[in-house]
């Protein structure tokens, strides 16, 4: 489970300071795939940053499964972070000189332990990608790429992800391959997932689509069809500036 109470977040640079979070508040629950949606710049990369212990916000709390990052010294987060809490980057984070299952087993290599080759492979297969195990990122498309970051956390058995626009390099159909494996993860195995994206079709396969404008979150939906998740959408992003 996560819960933010009232978290803000500003960005100094070169002297500027950039306020991005203005007091958000949220609460995700195992089993609950939660989607957040909003213009780009709006804030959700740093939130997501925030709730997965990558940023520290400037004030309020996060809390995943009960425990309080603010209290998390560093080599608690990275623990929790390779372990129990899975994160797909908005750009893939793979390793360049290392192949796709290699890539896979990383998390495993830096805590020291052996990964199953079982489990790596049956990741690799499940994402479509058993033909790519030994082709390294330089030489696969950013799709497959995708797949690979996707499978590096699958592979974790996380009981909570945040994945930062997981399908934004894939087709239709790797989309909704990618989709099924985090509703499965929600669903079956009761793990908490948080997804951003600007796919409507994505967001409305989710339970709940929290929707951010400029720093807040401004509305909050159950989908019940991609066309009034398009509508939703499209309300928030022209709204924007207004305030
Ligand atoms: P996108 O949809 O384009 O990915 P986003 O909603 O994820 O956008 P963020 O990446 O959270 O937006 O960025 C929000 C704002 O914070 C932007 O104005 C961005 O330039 C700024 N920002 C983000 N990270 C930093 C940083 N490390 N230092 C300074 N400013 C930052
Ligand atoms: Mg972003």
């Amino acid at each position: 489970a996560v819960a933010a109470r009232d978290i803000t977040k500003t960005f100094t640079t070169g002297g500027t300071q950039v306020p991005v979070l203005h007091g958000v508040s949220l609460e995700a629950r195992p089993g609950e795939m939660v989607a957040v949606m909003g213009a780009s710049g709006s804030g959700k990369s740093t939130l997501l940053y925030c709730l997965a212990g990558l940023e520290r916000p400037d004030a309020g709390e996060v809390v995943v499964n009960g425990r309080n990052l603010a209290e998390c010294s560093r080599a608690d987060l990275a623990r929790m972070r390779r372990g129990e809490v899975g994160f797909v980057f908005q750009a893939y984070n793979l390793v360049p000189t290392l192949t796709a299952f290699e890539n896979v087993c990383l998390p495993h290599l830096l805590r020291h332990e052996k990964a199953d080759v079982a489990v790596v492979e049956g990741v690799l297969e499940s994402v479509g990608l058993a033909h790519r195990r030994d082709a390294r990122p330089p030489s696969m498309s950013g799709g497959e790429q995708q797949r690979v970051a996707l499978a590096r956390v699958l592979a974790q058995q996380p009981s909570t992800i945040f994945a930062d626009e997981p399908t934004g390099a894939l087709d239709s159909r790797s989309s909704e391959l990618v989709l099924g494996h985090l509703g499965r993860l929600a669903h079956r195995d009761d793990a908490c997932v948080v997804v951003v994206t600007h796919d409507p079709t994505v967001a409305a396969s989710c339970d709940r689509i929290l929707f951010m404008r400029d720093g807040l979150l401004v509305d909050e939906l159950r989908p019940t069809s991609t066309e009034q998740v398009a509508r939703a959408l499209a309300g928030i992003t022209s709204r924007r500036g207004e305030c």
